[in-house]
Order: C-alpha cells, then sequence, then structure tokens
C-alpha cells in the first residue's frame, strides 16, 4: 500500500518532531518515520540543558532564535516540557581562562549579539555560593534554561499529531527512491511517497544520506550522564567550565544530575550506549573540584545516548546539494537540543518556500564534499 504527503521525515527526535509540528502549521501534510519509538534516542536521553552559552559562531544566530521560541514554548505548546529559565553559567578556573571568556564576549558584541556577559569573582558568587575557592570569574547567559528532554521532544510530537501529522513509530525507512518528482520510502512494509524528504535521523542521518550518494562522516558517539542523591539546596544555574567539560544542575529535589562531554561507547549497529566508568569517575572528580560540597554525594543512576557527531562539531542543515527536494537536520554533536525549536522552525520556513532568514551556509553537507 502507499500513502502520500507533501513531506516525509524519517527521524522522531526533536529535530523531527519539531520541524513536522512547523511544516504542518505552514500547511504541509507530513508523514513522520521513526524506526524505534518517538525521544528513544539523544532526544530522550539528554541533559536538558537550554543553553545559548558559549554556542560555536556558526551556531549563534539559529541558537539565538531557537531561544526566543524556548521563551514562549508555553503558547507553542499545549504539553508541559518542564523549561524553566535559569542562568546557564561557565567557570573560569584561571585568569588565562577568564581572559580567553572576556574575548569571546568582545567578538560575539562585535557580531551584534550581546546575550554573553562576563561574571568578576564577587558577581560569579553571587550566583553560585558553593563554588570553589579557586574559581576566578565566569561567563554567563543570564535567561537560558532546561527543560524535560522526554517531555520537550513528546510535546512537540504531540503538538504535530494535533497539526494533523500522521506519526508512525516502529517504521524504520528501509530503502529510498527518487522516481517521477517525488521520494518513495518504504518502511514496515509500506511505501510513503512524497516530493520532499527531511533527513532528521540523529545519529544515523550520516549513513542515510551516505545511502543517498552525500558524504557526511558522522561518528556515533555516547555522551553519559550522573544523577546523585539529594543534597542541600546549593545552586540555582546550570554550570558549565571553560576549561574542561561539565554540564551541572540541581533539581527542584536536590539531585544532581552531571554531564557534559565525557563519553562512553556507542554502537549505532545495536542503537545501545555503554558507560565507561574511567570516564564517569573524571566527571565526577570535575563536579567535585567546582564545588566541594559535592564531595558527600552519591551516584544514584548513570546512563548514555547514542549521539551523532561531525568532524568539526557543528550539524548538518540545509538543503541536499546533490538531490532536489532532500533536506538534511542532524549531526548535532551532542549540543542540539536547544536548538530543536529554533532548526524545526527554519526547515519549515525553507521547505515550504526555498529560503530562510537563518544563516545556513556554514552547516552544508557540501562541506564534506571533498576528502
Ligand atoms: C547524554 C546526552 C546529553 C546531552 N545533553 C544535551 C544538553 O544538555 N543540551 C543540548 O542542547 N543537547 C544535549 N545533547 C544533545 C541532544 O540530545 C541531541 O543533539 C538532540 O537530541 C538530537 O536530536 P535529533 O532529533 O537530531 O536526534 P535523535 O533524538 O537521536 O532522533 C533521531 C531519531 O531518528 C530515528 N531514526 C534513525 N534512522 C531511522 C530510519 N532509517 N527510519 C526511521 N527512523 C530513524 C532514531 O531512532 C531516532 O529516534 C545531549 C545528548 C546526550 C546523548
Amino acid at each position: 500500500m502507499s500513502r502520500s504527503a507533501d513531506l516525509v521525515v524519517i527521524g522522531g527526535g526533536i529535530h523531527g518532531c519539531a520541524a513536522a509540528l512547523f511544516c504542518a502549521k505552514r500547511g504541509l501534510k507530513v508523514i513522520l518515520l521513526e524506526k524505534e519509538t518517538i525521544a528513544r534516542h539523544a532526544s530522550g536521553a539528554n541533559a536538558g540543558g537550554v543553553r545559548r552559552l558559549g554556542r560555536h559562531l556558526a551556531e549563534v544566530p539559529i541558537s539565538v532564535r531557537s531561544m526566543a521560541l524556548w521563551h514562549r514554548i508555553g503558547e507553542i505548546l499545549d504539553d508541559d516540557t518542564g523549561f524553566s529559565v535559569a542562568p546557564q553559567i561557565k567557570v573560569a578556573e584561571t585568569e588565562a581562562e577568564l581572559d580567553t571568556l572576556r574575548a569571546r564576549v568582545r567578538e560575539l558584541n562585535g557580531m551584534g549579539f550581546f546575550h554573553e556577559v562576563i561574571l568578576e569573582r564577587a558577581e560569579l558568587r553571587a550566583h553560585l555560593p558553593a563554588v570553589a575557592d579557586h574559581a576566578v570569574g565566569g561567563l554567563a547567559v543570564l535567561d537560558d534554561g532546561f527543560a524535560q528532554p522526554f517531555w520537550t521532544t513528546f510535546a512537540f510530537a504531540n503538538q504535530a499529531r494535533r497539526e494533523g501529522v500522521d506519526i508512525r513509530e516502529n517504521h524504520e525507512s528501509t530503502r529510498i527512491e527518487r522516481k517521477d518528482g517525488a521520494w518513495h520510502v518504504e518502511a514496515n512494509g509500506e511505501t510513503f511517497v512524497a516530493p520532499k524528504l527531511l533527513n532528521t535521523a540523529g545519529a544515523w542521518g550520516g549513513r542515510l544520506a551516505e545511502s543517498l550518494g552525500e558524504r557526511a562522516p558522522l561518528e556515533p558517539v555516547a555522551p553519559m550522564m550522573i544523577v546523585t542523591g539529594r543534597l542541600p539546596h546549593f545552586c540555582d544555574a546550570v554550570v558549565g567550565a571553560a576549561g574542561r567539560p561539565l554540564s551541572f544542575k540541581q533539581m527542584p529535589n536536590g539531585t544532581c544530575v552531571i554531564g557534559g562531554g565525557r563519553r562512553g561507547r556507542a554502537d549505532a549497529g545495536s542503537g545501545l550506549s555503554e558507560i565507561l566508568f574511567p570516564e564517569l569517575r573524571r566527571t565526577a572528580e570535575t563536579a567535585m573540584s567546582l564545588f566541594p560540597i559535592m564531595r558527600g554525594a552519591s551516584i544514584v543512576r548513570s546512563w548514555s545516548g547514542v549521539e551523532g557527531r561531525m568532524p568539526d562539531d557543528i550539524p548538518v542543515i540545509g538543503p541536499s546539494t546533490r538531490h532536489e527536494g532532500l533536506y538534511h537536520a542532524f549531526g548535532y554533536s551532542a549540543h542540539g537540543f536547544q536548538m530543536g525549536p529554533g532548526v524545526g522552525e527554519l526547515m519549515a520556513e525553507l521547505i515550504s518556500t526555498g529560503a530562510t532568514q537563518s544563516p545556513i551556509a556554514p552547516f552544508s553537507i557540501g562541506r564534506f564534499a571533498q576528502g
């Protein structure tokens, strides 16, 4: 049996669900295929950090666009996402790190962006009273925040369904062909036909692009997370470090959620990932050295998720350079949750009008065409 639409989306993470929603709002008939279940991979396993802070300069305009949507997420989605505004702070542990952060602020200001601000020693302690004595200052975005990853992705999926998107779980696209001006996608014994196709397949996005003849050297990686037992309330911000990987926040119930870059082992074939305990230990040590109170914490849970990393640590976003009607948005390299709403909106603009206001040239899949 075959079903037709204006657009087939492959991948039911936050990017696929957000793009499907915004495309449907623009009047497109959309079918979304997910090989497992909505939010099964990175979009359901992440730390929930909603962060403009410290973005690659090419990502800043899109991240800022996305943040505007986060700040009114309750008007866009009927379901709760758990989004809260909170400062995101990157702690400098040396004067040299603080100087680098100051230079970054000057550069961003020169580009016309003023959301990142320097916190001198006393201001840092006003925001983070429990920070270690050796911390000299920091960089902050005071109105960034965090959300619940699962809730958010489900909220986008539910809203997309309300707008008429046909979401098919347990539908892995197994064969894709372009014929007679349309994409024919086989999944679960059915054929889905549409003039436009969007690849939001996360850690599998590179493989999908390559199956259609476009080079995308994606590496599956497995960022890891820790949750501790409850501690007395000591932190209202989401905290990173300028010189080493960390993402840290204390939840309202007192538990601390710690992650930030140290990786386990990912297997895109099986879709499974594995914790590497020596690396997890280093994450815990970083948290203890920035917050001495953490020395009294116990780890109650840890997990990892499969994510797609590109060699230059920025995603692929935009039209195919090879096929008409094909679009990509994948490879977020462990920081794509915050970008979900903004990229969803811009992909809808691009797919329905042929252009977008957002600067996407640095994200072209064509950057990997040579070598
Ligand atoms: C532990 C961890 C912590 C993180 N912390 C943060 C953070 O704090 N802040 C932040 O901004 N980002 C964070 N990230 C990154 C963020 O989670 C990802 O960048 C983002 O979720 C990517 O979303 P996605 O929709 O592109 O991919 P995914 O959520 O992986 O969705 C892709 C979907 O495509 C499906 N799929 C693949 N192939 C097919 C096929 N052939 N047919 C049908 N379906 C298919 C997959 O099953 C999957 O569900 C973190 C990631 C991890 C793993």
